[in-house]
């Protein structure tokens, strides 16, 4: 993770883009990126249509998904969040929030 962060880092440096990258650009390219994904979904019907643009899209989906970690980890390098520990606290705080049923009755 730290040697793609290195290369996000690098290559927006290179550019001078630092100075582009505040919190709400960062948080609105991401949610576009995220719309790019949905595009490519948009109008489906069914399940199995889904899953065929799965397969036949699946350089396009990648690239979006991409796109999306980008601007999430440029995200939090500006914000200083060492995002696989915050998953790690979520999901201590989601196995809590939703015990399954026969833990809860231990
Ligand atoms: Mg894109």
């Amino acid at each position: 993770m730290e040697e793609i962060i290195e290369i996000l880092r690098q290559f927006r440096d290179k550019r001078d883009w630092k100075k582009y990258h505040s919190p709400k650009n960062l948080a609105v390219s991401m949610a576009i990126e995220v719309s790019e994904l949905m595009e490519i979904f948009q109008w489906t019907r069914s399940l199995e249509e889904e899953m065929g643009l799965l397969k036949d899209k699946r350089d396009e989906i990648a690239e979006e998904l991409a796109d999306v970690m980008i601007y999430l980890l440029f995200f939090c390098d500006v914000a200083g969040i060492d995002i696989l520990k915050a998953v790690k606290n979520k999901m201590a705080k989601n196995e809590e929030r939703f015990k399954i049923e026969s833990e809860q009755k231990s």
